[in-house]
């Protein structure tokens, strides 16, 4: 496959490669380090930019100064409430960090306390837990991307390869999105199966964090880029729609902020589940994109990093166009193929894949592909009827025809429903984002 060496902006700490940094860690098939990185730095990141206006006037209105007319996404997305105060998530980022307990439980065997610290996860909710082995590549470049007002903490003027050598595991854990509601993808009812779930994630590390410092040892968040940590613990593999693909959720989980620590752990591997031979002959996110964000080409080098890269900027000024109709689109995520229940017939295809022979794999992955365009559709546009919701509108029908629904349904709401019809907006209706070069 070519590799188009794609031009770099300069390094975005302007860092360059430092002395003492360990060699590149391998990521599995699907992404791999090839040059110097750059520590990534949060505050160019879309919702930091956003937040300065810097993504034009449009964008920063929807994200500051809209109210959602669904209530659902009003107490679970961010910033579209009418009162910040009814948004979960806003209260538990900015809860004040507690203290490391100066009574450490001593850890003689690192492999049992991955075990204890996987299960104390998994009984708080998290569907998907595992462990990286940190780098200094995977860490924020400076000031950490800190959501809880405190400026600054006794590790903060650390650099990535210090941090590294005294905290060298990562906690990954995640939420799965539920998989009936996501087929309403690009409506509501997709938006809450998002939002709702990443809430619950929010909780579950909040209260991670706490259990990691009550038994004696530091948890410290907003210092790592989640999709490399993810790759790293083998969470899952990178696909060609930029997320990160797991064996049993596939694109249906977060990436939220992961823990750094001290704590005493085993590291897990990078998997191969077949996603680096399925994104070279599916491409059917990019298909469904639409804002044409996703690439139907080759993977290119982006800061030393060889992946498919999305166009994040055009994929994100899509939203202040569709916030009468939905927030999240979430398309590439529903249509993979990998998205599916996690019942055994999907288990049964990923071992299959995942087991033969790389060379085979096309061959299989043709035959996968085709049983899943003839059973979920090359587009898929499923109805989804939930709480009254309706994802399937008719031309001149409100999306939410609960009886009571509480909404502030807006007089020309069923207009705009009637223009745009399902699954709004279509790809043709986005091709401006492109052809402007946005
Ligand atoms: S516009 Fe939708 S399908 Fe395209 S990259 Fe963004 S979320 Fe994915
Ligand atoms: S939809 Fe296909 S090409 Fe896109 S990430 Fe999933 S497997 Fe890869």
């Amino acid at each position: 496959m070519a590799v188009t060496l794609e031009k770099t902006t300069k390094p975005l700490n302007g860092n360059q490669p430092r002395a003492g940094v360990p060699p590149p860690p391998y990521l599995g098939r699907s992404v791999r380090i090839v040059g110097p990185v750059a520590n990534v730095d949060m505050n160019q990141s879309p919702h930091p930019k956003n937040q300065r206006g810097e993504l034009g006037k449009a964008l920063f209105n929807w994200y500051r100064n809209t109210i959602s007319r669904d209530p659902l996404t009003r107490v679970s997305a961010p910033n579209h409430f009418a009162d910040r105060r009814h948004f979960l998530t806003t209260v538990i980022n900015q809860a004040s960090k507690g203290k490391v307990n100066s009574k450490q439980v001593p850890v003689t065997d690192p492999a049992a306390m991955t075990r204890h610290i996987k299960a104390v996860a998994r009984y708080m909710g998290a569907d998907v837990v595992a462990i990286a082995k940190a780098h200094p590549s995977f860490l924020y470049a400076g000031s950490r991307y800190v959501q809880d007002g405190t400026a600054a903490d006794e590790h903060e003027h650390r650099s990535p390869e210090e941090l590294v050598q005294k905290f060298p595991y990562i906690i990954v854990t995640t939420t799965a999105w539920d998989y009936d509601k996501l087929q309403a993808h690009r409506h509501f009812i997709g938006d809450a199966a998002y939002h709702v779930s990443q809430m619950k994630g929010v909780l579950i590390l909040k209260a991670l964090e706490g259990y990691v410092k009550e038994l004696g040892y530091t948890a410290l968040r907003g210092v790592v880029t989640p999709q490399a940590a993810g790759v790293a613990s083998g969470v899952g593999e990178l696909g060609r729609n930029g997320l990160v693909i797991n064996k049993a959720f596939g694109a249906r989980i977060h990436m939220p902020d992961p823990i750094m620590t001290d704590l005493p752990l085993v590291p897990d591997e990078p998997v191969d589940i077949g996603v680096e031979d399925f994104c070279k002959i599916c491409r059917k996110c990019a298909v469904n994109c639409p804002t044409n964000s996703i690439t139907f080409g080759d993977k290119v080098v982006f800061n030393g990093i060889e992946k498919y890269k999305i166009n994040w900027l055009t994929c994100y000024k899509l939203r202040p166009y569709t916030h009468e109709h939905w927030v999240s689109c979430l398309s590439c995520a529903t249509v993979c193929p990998f998205t599916k229940p996690n019942v055994w017939w999907r288990s049964l295809a990923v071992w299959a894949l995942s087991t033969c022979p790389i060379p085979a794999r096309p061959a299989l992955v043709h035959a996968l592909k085709a049983i899943d365009d003839r059973f979920w559709g090359v587009v898929s546009q499923k109805r989804v009827r939930w709480l009254g919701y309706d994802s399937g509108i008719k031309p001149g029908e409100h999306a939410c025809t609960v009886a009571g629904c509480t909404a502030a349904h807006g007089p020309d709401s069923a207009k705009v429903a009637g223009d745009i019809g399902y699954y709004a907006p279509l790809k043709e209706n986005t091709n401006r984002f492109v052809k402007r070069g946005v």
